[in-house]
């Protein structure tokens, strides 16, 4: 595509330019007509994520432009499509009347869309927050600052200067879009920001911007204060507004919560399941019964940083407790719930001039509702001595003018009237009034004025040129007292004609009702809407206090359907669930009931190694204990009979085959990170989670690391750790390592079928029966006789054979002497021949060639 200079394209397409000039790094969508069109690369980059047609335009030049569109009323999908895919869009309207136009009509961008800056709901998942983040690099640290516009929470926290650390941050707060200085170096986010498809954008400006200083003052030093300032930059300059609902930014640091790495939180499934990447099948989807966005969006945090502070948890617990105990003040507090609408955003809408009629209507309802939950709260607050935030206004005065105000049958537009209710203004409503009764205004000023000037047949007429007039005919004109006040306009053969300073009034109010009635109401509108401005931070604290409590009654809601029991801290190095269970798991589990197990880790107990075949629920029993400790750690009730345990720092987990969420590497190596990195950050108070490592490489090596994993952790972490593995020979570290125990889940063999138990016992696993299990994947039947039968072999022979071609790590050499040999088949073929030869009736030339044999057998070549 060749580019000419400006001037010799079409005045359109020269207006296009000097627009796209401005927005190099956004879509432009060019209204003509009724499509939005694009042109040049955005064209080429449109059609193809839109799977829309690429067409051409005749623009001046001797090729035809490029070019793509969307209908006007269809564009919000198109836009959603784009926003998905990272890009940002900008919508250039007209901005005049192509009536009044001379020439070109004028086209500026009215709206600049981001990924991480949309407010309108269309493009928006109301569960979920929508994240902007902004990098500072700080050359030993790197800061993270960002906001939820739509709801104006914000955050800050500072972490190590490590690109992983920065990379699975971003990633865990799910930021759409990032801002970084256009020097940063991007290749240290490059694959979260290609991975995830993630908008960049670039601002240099790290100053906090004058009026919002107050965000920035609860951090501590400046280095916090950078990463914000970029971000309220870019804000500032994209959004072309006032930002007044961003609330003051939240400082926290990664010890503060419940530390699970971005493959830790896939692995377990809190936020979505692995296999269809959706909510419905994980922890979060189990848990979110809140009946508010606001709500469900705080158990979606709560999840992703569960708390440490025992403190802090007991007190989400009492009050979980307290509304599993008073059943009818919380079902009444839901109801109530129900019709609270999203504060948050509707603050988010207001302060963005947003807001139509609807919106104020909603914050209505919602605040109908307050002054009850309020009571509600108290009452249950000295009742059961909770740590319940009560300390929020009821808004009367607020529902009180909106109540008064606005129209219950209000459009969602704001130029067409209908927003404003009778009764709330002097003013609109007598220009209703003129609307409907315009008539009965002038016979009741003729009425008065034939009263005032005794004339009886004194009327009141109406022409395009004079307008509405008084006549009185020549005949009574005499009995008009002079005094009177009129102002003669026309004479005529019979009459005259009046104006008075009344009639005027009256006729400027009936011609121009209709229009000022429209005008006034939206006047009055907006000067609500600005006068609610002034309560968004009471507002806000009223949306956190109702969020959480939501959040809570959610939590009791959850533990009461599913009997679950409030765990017990202590300070103790200590675990004893008793009869637990996969809270996820045990739901959709359809025709069998969920098998309950115990999980005890006294307090010399670190290691629980777990043996058992396949399928028999060794991975469920391990998520089963991180997901209680989770759910233990949010606040709510956990899913067994009895919990009692520490509570914990970090979970790290290795289950189930796990994708590289952020590096491309291969299965075995993300396998090795993750092991690296949980051995690398855990403390005596976290817990690790290790299904079969070591299986994606050759046995022995796999093997040997399993072993030399657990013997660290044993005797260097010391963390409670669950780990799983089908190395039978593993088991017998029980008796060397005084901190492991070996548990095993049963499963029976009964006329060579196997049925699984799910039973979780102490001591080891008697074999693996993974031909067993290959049987009932209904493999072959020769097949699985091969198998057996090979089996057989390998367990017969008492030195170990090597199975695995790709020995890689070890050589037979390095051995330590200690260690049993173990040797290829070949190998093992030659020991045996040489161990059955006589070697004292051999002749030379048999000694030969026993030779030759024996080489050629090691050369693979067979042995006769
Ligand atoms: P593999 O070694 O092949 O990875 P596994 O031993 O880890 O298998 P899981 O994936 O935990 O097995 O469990 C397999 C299936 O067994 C689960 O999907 C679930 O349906 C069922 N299951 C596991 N635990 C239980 C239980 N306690 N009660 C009932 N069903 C269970």
């Amino acid at each position: 595509m060749k580019k000419y200079p400006k001037e010799r394209y079409t005045p359109m397409m020269q207006q296009y330019l000097t627009i796209k000039e401005n927005y190099p790094d956004t879509l432009i969508l060019f209204r003509l007509g009724d499509f939005y069109e694009l042109f040049f690369e955005d064209a080429l980059v449109a059609s193809r994520v839109l799977e829309i047609a690429l067409t051409g335009r005749d623009a001046g030049v001797e090729e035809r432009v490029p070019m793509c569109g969307v209908p006007y009323h269809s564009a919000s999908s198109y836009i959603q499509r784009l926003l998905d895919h990272g890009f940002k869009v900008g919508i250039a309207e007209q901005v005049e009347d192509p009536k009044l136009a001379k020439g070109l009509v004028k086209r500026e961008v009215v709206r600049l869309i981001t990924p991480g800056t949309v407010m309108d709901e269309t493009y928006l998942d109301e569960k979920t927050n929508n994240f902007i983040a902004s990098i500072h690099d700080g050359v030993t640290h790197y800061v993270i600052a960002y906001c939820d516009l739509t709801t104006g929470d914000s955050f800050v926290t500072m972490l190590d200067y490590n690109d992983e650390m920065v990379q699975n941050e971003l990633l865990s707060i799910g930021a759409r879009e990032v801002v970084i200085d256009p020097r940063f170096d991007i290749t240290k986010i490059r694959n979260y920001i290609e991975q995830y498809q993630v908008t960049l954008s670039h601002e240099k400006r790290v100053e906090i911007p004058k009026d919002y200083e107050y965000l920035a003052e609860d951090l501590p030093d400046v280095r916090y204060a950078l990463a914000l300032g970029r971000l309220l930059n870019y804000l500032l300059e994209t959004q072309k507004r006032d930002l007044k609902h961003l609330q003051k930014a939240i400082l926290y640091t990664s010890n503060q919560y419940l530390h699970m790495d971005v493959y830790s939180k896939r692995n377990l499934e809190i936020m979505a399941t692995i296999r269809t990447n959706t909510r419905q099948g994980s922890l979060l989807w189990h848990l979110d019964r809140a009946q508010t966005a606001m709500g469900s969006r705080l158990i979606k945090q709560w999840l992703d940083k569960p708390l440490i502070n025992r403190t802090e948890i007991e007190a989400r617990y009492d009050i979980v407790e307290a509304f599993m105990k008073d059943y009818i003040a919380r079902e009444e507090i839901r109801e109530r719930l129900k019709n609270v609408y999203d504060l948050e955003r509707l603050v988010g809408r207001i302060s963005y001039d947003n807001a139509n009629a609807r919106d104020l209507l909603q914050l209505k309802r919602s605040l109908q509702e307050v002054p009850f939950i309020k009571n509600q709260l108290i009452v249950l607050k000295k009742t059961y001595q909770l740590a319940i935030q009560t300390e929020f206004k009821d808004f009367r005065e607020l529902y009180d003018l909106l109540e008064r105000a606005i129209d219950e049958d209000a459009p969602i537009t704001l130029k067409e009237g209908g927003l404003i209710k009778p009764g709330f203004h002097p003013e609109l409503d007598e220009y209703r009034e003129i609307k409907k009764h315009g008539k009965e205004y002038i016979a009741n000023l003729v009425m008065k004025e034939r009263e005032r000037t005794g004339i009886k047949n004194l009327r009141v007429g109406y022409n395009k040129v004079f307008g509405y007039y008084i006549e009185i005919t020549k005949g009574q004109l005499a009995n008009l007292p002079e005094d009177i006040g009129y102002e003669r306009k026309q004479t005529l053969a019979n009459a005259e004609r009046f104006i008075t300073p009344e009639l005027k009034e009256i006729e400027a109010k009936i011609l121009n009702a209709e229009d000022r009635a429209i005008e006034l109401e939206y006047e009055l509108f907006v000067q609500i809407r600005d006068h609610i401005k002034q309560y968004i931070p009471d507002l806000q604290v009223l949306a956190k206090a109702l969020a959480t409590i939501d959040a809570l009654i959610s939590f009791a809601v959850v533990s009461e359907e599913n009997r679950y029991v409030r765990p017990v801290l202590h300070d103790a190095h200590r675990v004893h669930i008793v009869n637990g269970r996969h809270p996820v798991v045990e739901k959709t589990l359809r025709d069998k009931p969920y098998v309950e197990n115990d999980i005890i880790f006294d307090e010399e107990t670190n290691i629980l190694l777990i043996t058992g075949p396949n399928m028999s629920g060794k991975s469920t029993y391990m998520r089963q204990m991180a997901l209680t400790v989770i759910m233990a750690q949010i606040g709510c009730f956990v899913p067994c009979d009895a919990c009692e345990m520490m509570v914990f720092d970090k979970i790290f987990t290795r289950i189930g085959a796990s994708d590289d969420l952020v590096g491309g590497q291969s299965t075995f190596m993300v396998e090795m990170l993750e092991a690296n990195h949980a051995l690398q950050h855990a403390t005596k108070q976290s817990l690790i989670l290790f299904d079969e490592i070591g299986r994606g490489t050759a046995t022995y090596d796999g093997m040997a690391l399993a072993q030399a994993i657990i013997e660290y952790i044993h005797d260097q972490i010391g963390c409670k750790t669950l780990f799983s593995t089908h190395y039978h020979e593993l088991t017998a570290l029980e008796k060397e390592l005084k901190h492991l125990k070996n548990v095993h889940v049963r499963a029976e063999e009964y006329q060579g079928e196997l049925t699984f138990l799910h039973k979780v016992e102490f001591g080891p696993s008697d074999r693996s029966y993974g031909i067993q299990v290959a049987k009932l994947a209904k493999l072959p039947h020769s097949l699985i006789e091969r198998a057996t039968s090979i089996l057989k072999r390998l367990e017969s022979q008492k030195d170990r054979v090597r199975v695995e071609s790709d020995y890689n790590l070890f050589s037979l050499f390095e051995m330590e002497e200690t260690d049993p040999p173990y040797y290829s088949k070949e190998e093992h073929e030659v020991l045996e021949i040489i161990k059955e030869t006589d070697v004292f009736s051999l002749t030379p030339i048999d000694a030969l060639n026993l030779l030759y044999r024996l080489q050629t057998i090691l050369k693979g070549k067979g042995g006769d």
